[in-house]
């Protein structure tokens, strides 16, 4: 393409960006503003236009996905001479980087990048080697904690030396060995890679200096979601031609609890006096009604700085919002909407998304996706029956149901971690197969095996007994109660607890939404058990309709949904606590879920659909849900309420009665506990719109109100 044509699809500011190349520019804008676009596009431009050599490049992107779309992008513009630029995430430049110069830091060039599981493996292992106990110190805490303190890119020496107590100085010292460990082994973990180039920069001045020369111009989008690491891998390399270009918005920043730092974006100005800001204002993406939702949304932040987009696409249709009776309704609802959407109007299925807040929602959604053949496709995450807590939690109950099945035993002999190592298992299968027995059989033989000492058959003997233990259960429990008792008694979930990291929480919700699915299995077959059960499950998780030529609909968190754009989304679980999330209000406040409902809103170009449900099954019964207050914010005259009128008045009057009663169980005076904060006494009681809310005063913390719906209270009699 020519450079004419190239700056002729651009507005007056984002020409004033894309031609103002030397120095470092700042572009601040809203959502769907175009500053992708204007990355982009300067890049084609220095490249046509100044001719700067494609190699000389570097562009950073959030996410693999959006790296390849600005790959594409670039071919189109400026053809395959763009092959030669870097266009990457961190992580991806940085491997690159590493791959060439690993000797320096003594690791071999073909080193290996430790995923999770490994880690865990070696910091396990290296924990029992030093006889450190770990139970006191739970090896995931730990792996956790670890992992926090490369973030903030400590030192193994100064996490020493700021620990604050036992467990830190325990985690610096296991910190210390493992690094040495994964030098040892050539493996790196992904917060080295980063951390890692750092160190070459710093070890090796002359190879930054190179990069430094080499990268004329470097771009980064999504700059208000860089951490620490990478605003100083960034701000190095720039630091000798000083044209840096960052692109971002702080209204879309939502990733704090991953240590990003919305500084990095506001003191651009600090760091680069010179700096030129550009604002864009103009969006393209949306309709002027999903504009104004949107803004509703975020709005409501305090302290933000105000910046209001606008469109020429005046007019478009409200934003549909349907209040399901339940769960399974909802999804039904969503669904039959794509169904018309594609029939009717010309939508293809992958023009669609649907959003969610947490991985573990997707269930409901595949499988009525699965029922009415509706292909679709997860992107960043996997289908539910993939995941990994799921089926091992499957691997359990197929094993309580066949004991001859070694291939689930296998899978969970040591899951989680009970001291039966490969080496054990070894010795358990070559017995099994001397004598023709199944691995389980042979665990009660254990103590005939030669070469297992007391106390590996002592842990054998507590499994196989754990199993028995569960096999009797099998034949008294309700389905849902079996399925609580294995996620138990296995351990499981005490480990995923005692973790405390954000992957585990989202694991726990995993398995929760696991115990809806046998409840809901239960009240649909009152009559079937486990083997039923674990048949349906079986098909429907063989399934895969996902067909490249046909499109398929896109289901992703709302986290995974940042950058892109869909003609069609549907944002579901608008309810209180699923969105905005609980444990993410009670830990950080709503600004950043307001945030995420922001980002999620601008996805859309063409339609947006909210929904909710009044009621979500639980595998004790139904509970209540009130409507997610990111509704209430979204202005009268954008919103259609959609579905059945007496659905949602006899929903409301349940929610109205519901709250009341809430509301006269607690009376100023009364002596509450709280799970976390402890006791205190009620001052005042509200009825809000959110439903029933308290204030109380707690001895040392001071006043605070809660919500009587989610907060974890109990009145203390
Ligand atoms: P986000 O904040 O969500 O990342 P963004 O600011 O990066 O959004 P882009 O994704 O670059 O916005 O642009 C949004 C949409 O508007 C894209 O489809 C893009 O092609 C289109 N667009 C941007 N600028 C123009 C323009 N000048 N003319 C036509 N279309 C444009
Ligand atoms: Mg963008």
């Amino acid at each position: 393409m020519k450079v004419e044509d190239i700056l002729g699809q651009l507005n007056p500011e984002q020409l004033e960006a894309v031609l103002h190349t030397e120095g470092p520019l700042l572009i601040l804008a809203g959502a769907g503003s175009g500053k992708t676009r204007v990355l982009t596009y300067r890049l084609a431009y220095l490249i046509k236009g100044k001719d700067v050599p494609p190699g000389r490049l570097l562009a950073i992107t959030f996410t693999n996905k959006a790296a390849e779309e600005m790959k594409n992008r670039l071919a189109g513009l400026v053809g395959r001479i763009s092959q030669a630029m870097w266009v990457s995430t961190f992580h991806a430049a940085c491997m690159r980087m590493l791959r060439r110069d690993a000797e320096k830091l003594g690791l071999k060039r073909n080193f290996v990048v430790y995923d999770e599981d490994d880690q865990r493996r070696l910091i396990t292992q290296l924990m029992k080697d030093n006889q450190i106990d770990t139970k006191r110190y739970p090896p995931r805490a730990v792996h956790s904690r670890i992992s926090v303190a490369k973030n903030e890119m400590l030192s193994p020496e100064e996490m020493t030396k700021k620990a604050r107590d036992d467990f830190e100085l325990v985690t610096a010292e296991v910190y210390r060995k493992y690094q040495e460990r994964l030098l040892r082994s050539n493996a790196v973990d992904f917060d080295d890679i980063i951390l890692h180039t750092l160190a070459l920069f710093k070890l090796y001045p002359a190879i930054l200096e190179e990069y430094q020369e080499k990268f004329l111009y470097i771009s980064v989008d999504e700059y208000q979601d860089t951490n620490r690491a990478q605003y100083h891998w960034v701000n190095q390399l720039a630091s000798k031609h000083r044209n840096l270009c960052v692109v971002g918005d702080d209204d879309q920043s939502i990733y704090s609890w991953r240590g990003a730092d919305l500084r990095n974006l506001l003191d651009f100005e600090k760091d680069y006096p010179d700096a030129k800001v550009v604002r864009l204002e103009r969006n393209y993406r949306s309709t002027n009604k999903i504009l104004e939702a949107a803004h509703g949304v975020v709005v409501k932040i305090r302290g933000r700085k105000e910046k209001k987009l606008w469109t020429e696409r005046e007019g478009g249709l409200p934003v549909k919002y349907f209040r399901a009776y339940n769960g399974m309704e909802e999804a039904i609802f969503v669904v039959d909407e794509i169904g018309k959407l594609v029939a009717d109007e010309g939508y293809s299925l992958k023009d669609i998304a649907v959003f969610y807040r947490t991985n573990a929602q997707s269930r409901v959604f595949e499988e009525i996706m699965l029922r009415f053949n509706i292909p679709y496709k997860i992107v960043g995450g996997y289908r539910f029956y993939e995941r990994r807590e799921i089926r091992d939690i499957l691997a359990y109950l197929k094993v309580l149901v066949n004991p001859e099945d070694s291939v689930s035993l296998r899978r969970v002999i040591n899951v989680p971690r009970r001291g039966i190592g490969d080496t054990t298992i070894g010795r358990l299968e070559a017995h099994s197969r001397l004598y023709g027995l199944s691995l389980y059989e042979t665990l009660f033989r254990a103590e005939e095996i030669p070469h297992l000492n007391a106390g590996t058959v002592k842990k054998i003997k507590a499994f196989r007994e754990l199993l028995q233990e569960l096999r009797e259960e099998m034949l008294n429990l309700p389905l849902a109660e079996l399925v609580r008792k294995v996620q138990e008694r296995s351990g499981y979930l005490r480990e995923l607890r005692e973790e405390r990291s954000v992957e585990a929480e989202g694991r726990l919700e995993n398995l929760e939404e696991f115990l809806r699915v046998a409840a809901e299995f239960q009240s649909a077959y009152p009559q079937e058990g486990l083997p039923e059960f674990l048949e349906q499950v079986s098909l429907i998780s063989d399934i895969d309709l996902y067909d490249e030529e046909e499109g398929a609909v896109t289901l992703m968190t709302l986290h995974n949904a940042k950058g892109l754009e869909f003609p069609v989304v549907f944002m579901v679980g608008m309810d209180e606590g699923v969105f905005p999330h609980l444990r993410s209000i009670m830990e950080r406040g709503d600004e950043e879920e307001r945030r995420l409902c922001y980002v999620g809103l601008t996805r859309a170009m063409d339609r947006l659909y909210l929904t909710s449900a009044a009621s979500r099954q639980f595998y004790g019964g139904a509970e209540r849900t009130l409507e997610s207050r990111f509704i209430r914010d979204i202005p009268q005259e954008c919103l259609e309420v959609v579905g059945g009128e007496e659905l949602k008045d006899i929903a409301a009057a349940r929610e109205r009665e519901e709250a009341e009663r809430l509301a006269r169980v607690y009376r100023v005076g009364d002596q509450v506990r709280h799970a976390i904060w402890g006791e205190g006494t009620v001052t005042e009681v509200f009825l809000t719109d959110g439903g029933p809310e308290v204030m109380v005063e707690f001895p040392h913390l001071g006043a605070k109100r809660l919500s009587l719906a989610y907060a974890p209270l109990e009145k203390v009699e």
